[in-house]
């Protein structure tokens, strides 16, 4: 293709008519580009996912299923979801698929629908220690809403630690026992967790909204065997629009579907569905394979990397595409090292780590991750080098001006929305 990057459907048309709206969807465009972008949870879609999310399906009202919904004229847009749900049981090898929840937490919301009632008893993990706010925070409708157990890790080896895992569930005898995390950069044994959920009679929920796109491409052992429902999002390894889906056992699968319609949602976001359709099919090809392969061998150089500059990475390194470091050395707070690094160029997170002694808006913690330096073409060798910048961004704040220009020479190299698709 040409230099011209992709700007999305029709964009000449938006900026002759709203040009001050055109103008945040450039700058952020600039943005994404300009910078380098290592936050875990995000990535750069193909072109192909972001025409079909600006199509005339937005239109279009389908509350219900394929074949069975309550508006007229649905029979176009119900080929887009049949499609999304084969591509997905094909993908992920599921039994049955779900792939209208808007969103990570709306898929989440909707399997504990379909497998709770209020104040049920759930064993999650805990957020402090990698797991995400619908996993029972109390500022969460999952705390709110559920007797939440929680679980986390060892404070030696910062791995899960499964003998108290067990222990937990045999004391509180949990109805759902839920798997998988937002901040863990370690494989989760599901045959563990599927065989503590088996002794106590407990559903077994894996969300792997992360480490999907992983799966996916076979790089990482799948979740989808071993837990009874699996939630997931689109838009973060697994390349495909912003939103949520859900696998599960043929057993359950008229429970979650009324749950996420109509328990929790109304209707679907057509669009939204016909482009993660777009993302499971891109993920079926080999290329997407050897992606999944290349996050996780660049995101093992980039914690090599870091970890040589006194950076520590928990749990001693990473078996999936992101690394949570501890700056505690350093003596420069996650919140602090999130600012420095941002003024050099490169956009990252601020995280607790586990047993973190500062509050969750300062942390001791940054949160790495290469989906989107991956989908940019980048290679370990590079990695190595992002590495040193990030960490030369965090020790020497007055360096941020060099930081940045070499950060701006492998971004010239390497750009997303330009010749790559
Ligand atoms: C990202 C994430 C979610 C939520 O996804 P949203 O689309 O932001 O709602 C849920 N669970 C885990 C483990 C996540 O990492």
């Amino acid at each position: 293709m040409g230099e011209e990057p992709y700007y999305g459907p029709d964009f000449g048309l938006l900026r002759k008519q709203d040009p001050e709206l055109a103008q945040v969807l450039l700058d952020e465009l600039d943005r994404q580009r300009g910078n380098l972008q290592l936050v875990a949870s995000e990535n750069f879609t193909s072109p192909a996912v972001l025409a079909a999310m600006g199509s005339t399906l937005t239109n279009k009202y389908a509350e219900g299923y394929p074949g069975r919904r309550y508006y007229g004229g649905c029979e176009v847009v119900d080929r887009a979801e049949r499609l999304a749900v084969q591509r997905a049981r094909e993908l992920f090898g599921a039994e049955h698929a779900n792939v209208q929840p808007h969103s990570g937490a709306s898929a989440n919301l909707a399997a504990y629908a379909a497998l709770l009632q209020p104040g049920d008893t759930m064993l999650a993990m805990a957020l402090p220690h990698g797991g995400h706010l619908t996993h029972g925070s109390k500022v969460n409708f999952s705390g709110k809403w559920f007797n939440v157990v929680s679980y986390g890790v060892r404070r030696d080896t910062e791995l899960i630690d499964y003998d108290e895992v067990r222990d937990l569930a045999l004391r509180h005898q949990p109805k759902l026992i839920v798997c998988g995390a937002t901040a863990y950069p370690r494989l989760i044994d599901f045959t563990v967790f599927r065989g503590i959920a088996d002794e106590v009679g407990a559903w077994l929920m894996a969300d792997v909204a992360h480490t999907i796109g992983l799966m996916a491409g076979g790089a990482i052992p799948s979740a989808v065997p071993h837990a009874d429902v699996v939630t997931l999002t689109t838009h973060k390894a697994l390349r495909g629009p912003r939103g949520g889906a859900i696998l599960c056992t043929e057993e359950l699968a008229k429970k979650i579907d009324r749950a996420v319609y109509p328990f929790i949602q109304g209707g679907p976001l057509m669009h939204v569905v016909a482009a993660k359709a777009v993302a499971f099919a891109e993920a079926m090809r080999p290329e997407f394979a050897d992606y999944a392969r290349r996050v996780i061998v660049n995101a093992q150089a980039l914690t090599e990397a870091l970890a040589g500059d006194g950076m520590r990475p928990v749990s001693g390194g990473t078996d999936t595409h992101l690394a949570l470091i501890d700056l505690r050395e350093l003596d420069v707070s996650g919140a602090e090292a999130e600012t420095r690094c941002a003024a050099a160029g490169i956009t990252l997170n601020r995280n607790v780590i586990p047993y973190d002694p500062e509050p969750a808006a300062i942390t001791s913690g940054i949160r790495v991750g290469t989906p989107c330096v991956t989908t940019q073409g980048m290679g370990p060798e590079e990695l190595k080098e992002v590495g040193t910048l990030v960490t030369r961004a965090v020790r020497q704040p007055g360096s941020a001006r060099e930081i940045r220009d070499r950060v701006a020479a492998l971004l010239a190299i390497h750009q997303p929305y330009l010749s790559e698709y």
